[in-house]
């Protein structure tokens, strides 16, 4: 359920400026993680139901969604300083003379971390480390004391945090004193959840935190569909979650969290699509997004891999000797990517890592419990690890699996 961003969006500018749907272009909604929302499909049969078409359609034409999605527009432009800003530009100036030159050179400070709560998961979703216990690195919970630190190292230029990595972030019980503190230093705080924690009680310290996106996991809308993947997860405890949510939300007068319905397309969901755009509606969510899957080891296929090429992360090729289907993912797998000089991801015992999908630390640029952020981010190991994407990025295994 992560982190990972959108259904229908455009990239304008290598990931720096982009079409947040058919609305804005604007410096940040960009901030949001781009990477494993739908993108268009490259290639293939374009098969879409025509119901799914008109859900789709009229998902991103709502009156109340256009204003609920400029109003957290607003809330994140809100969080901007001259001095985020400038660092902004500076950074963005810095990756495209990067690009440019080919040789990797960065100024600036992140403008976006991900800070993991804990690693732990009360599901054990297939595709999942955490879900299926098979971290290599410790399991555990961030602290208050800790949270503190971090945040106070990168503070001063980060706008966007994501309190989430990998696994559930309601198990830890420090997590609305995160989000409040962070809060309190003005930045936009999101995360994402499998949504079985929102009790009436923990929606109300959820609204009234200051959490400004929520992001739920809902694949499917039947429970044998969603418990497929959301194995031990259940649908009824999901979507009282989201209610709970709403009335907390309606109590409090308060329109934040922004809450997205994050749909993961798979083999055993794709025919609910449509259904899942009108259950977001009945449920009262800002946005229902609609993202492909990403698998390990997807070379040679995967049961749960969808049929629709429209949802699908990899092609499909058949060798012509042996008759063998082999996927390939979609995406060009250039040399570049913009997350290495925006932001970074912080494990729950302070491992700085570069992105998302280093989900088991594989390539860790530091430690900030024996080391400063500024270090770390300017150290020779990132510098070779930037440079290694603006030229080989293909031998970075993670990367090669990635659709930024
Ligand atoms: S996997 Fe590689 S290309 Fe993708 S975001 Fe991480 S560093 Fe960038």
């Amino acid at each position: 359920m992560p982190p990972d961003w959108k259904s229908g969006s455009k990239k304008i500018s290598n990931g720096f400026f982009q079409q947040h749907d058919h609305t804005i272009i604007l410096i940040a909604d960009i901030v949001a993680p781009p990477s494993t929302q739908l993108q268009p499909s490259l290639g293939g049969d374009q098969i879409m139901d025509q119901g799914q078409k008109k859900e789709e359609k009229k998902e991103k034409c709502q009156p109340g969604r256009l204003i609920s999605l400029l109003a957290d527009t607003w809330r994140l432009m809100s969080v901007l300083t001259f001095r985020r800003i400038t660092n902004l530009l500076v950074l963005s100036a810095s990756y495209h003379f990067s690009r440019i030159t080919g040789k990797a050179r960065h100024a600036g400070m992140p403008y976006a971390v991900s800070i993991e709560p804990t690693t732990s998961c009360n599901l054990h979703c297939p595709e999942c480390p955490s879900g299926m216990r098979a971290f290599t690195r410790a399991t555990g919970m961030l602290d208050l004391p800790h949270f503190e630190r971090f945040l106070e190292e990168v503070q001063p230029h980060v706008f966007y945090l994501t309190l989430y990595f990998q696994g559930e972030p309601y198990l830890n019980t420090g997590f609305f004193d995160f989000v409040k503190l962070a809060r309190k230093r003005k930045i936009y705080v999101a995360t994402s959840t499998n949504g079985h924690f929102l009790n009436p009680e923990t929606a109300r310290q959820t609204v009234l935190s200051g959490l400004n996106r929520l992001i739920i996991s809902m694949d499917g809308t039947s429970q044998d569909a969603y418990g497929s993947y959301r194995v031990g997860g259940s649908l009824e405890k999901v979507k009282e979650g989201i209610r709970n949510l709403a009335e907390a939300k309606r109590m409090a007068g308060i329109n934040t969290p922004f809450l997205i319905i994050q749909f993961l397309v798979l083999k055993t969901n794709e025919h609910q699509i449509a259904d899942m755009y009108r259950l977001g509606k009945e449920l009262g969510v800002d946005k229902v997004e609609i993202k492909t899957a990403q698998f390990y080891d997807f070379e040679a296929g995967k049961e749960l891999m969808p049929d629709n090429d429209r949802y699908a992360r990899y092609n499909e090729i058949t060798d012509p000797e042996t008759g063998v289907p082999q996927y390939m993912i979609k995406h060009s797998l250039a040399n570049h990517c913009f997350r290495m000089w925006s932001s970074c991801v912080i494990t729950w015992d302070g491992m700085v890592v570069p992105c998302c999908y280093d989900k088991d630390a594989t390539h860790v640029m530091g430690n900030l419990n024996s080391q400063r952020f500024k270090e770390i981010w300017r150290s020779s190991s990132y510098r070779d690890f930037r440079q290694r994407i603006l030229t080989e990025r293909k031998a970075v295994e993670i990367c090669r699996n990635c659709v930024e």
